[in-house]
């Protein structure tokens, strides 16, 4: 697995602006954000990206959409709503191979994403 920039940020070589962390997640705002509220949740145990997740143990996987929604419920967001994102591989945009959820809150999202 390459060194990605979440990796940096996990060991802390790189700044975040941490909202949440645990023994498990780690939750940070995204450097450009694509909503009043842009969150990124990355598990401490690195995978690449959702295909690789789904080959762990269910209750891993479980534990982080959890949390994930914790998150979003700890930044304010479940009264008016949110959009949670992953996106896996070229076509999916994922541009950072480090396995991560955006939570996209404070305006109303539109639908079809680009
Ligand atoms: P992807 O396109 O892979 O789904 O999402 C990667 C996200 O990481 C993008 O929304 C991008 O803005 C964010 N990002 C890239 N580099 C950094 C960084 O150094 N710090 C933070 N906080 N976010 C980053």
């Amino acid at each position: 697995m390459s060194e990605t920039i979440f990796d940096k940020i996990i060991r802390q070589q790189l700044p975040a602006e941490i909202v949440y962390e645990d023994e498990a997640v780690l939750a940070f705002r995204d450097i450009s954000p694509q909503a009043p509220i842009h969150v990124l949740v990355i598990p401490r145990q690195k995978v690449e990206h959702l295909e690789a997740f789904a080959k762990e143990d269910a209750a891993t996987v479980g534990r982080f959409f959890q949390k994930v929604a914790a998150i979003a419920q700890k930044l304010g967001l479940s009264t008016t709503g949110y959009r949670v994102v992953l996106n896996q591989g070229n076509h999916g945009g994922q541009t950072v191979a480090y396995l991560h959820a955006h939570i996209l809150g404070g305006r109303e999202m539109q639908w079809p994403p680009g």
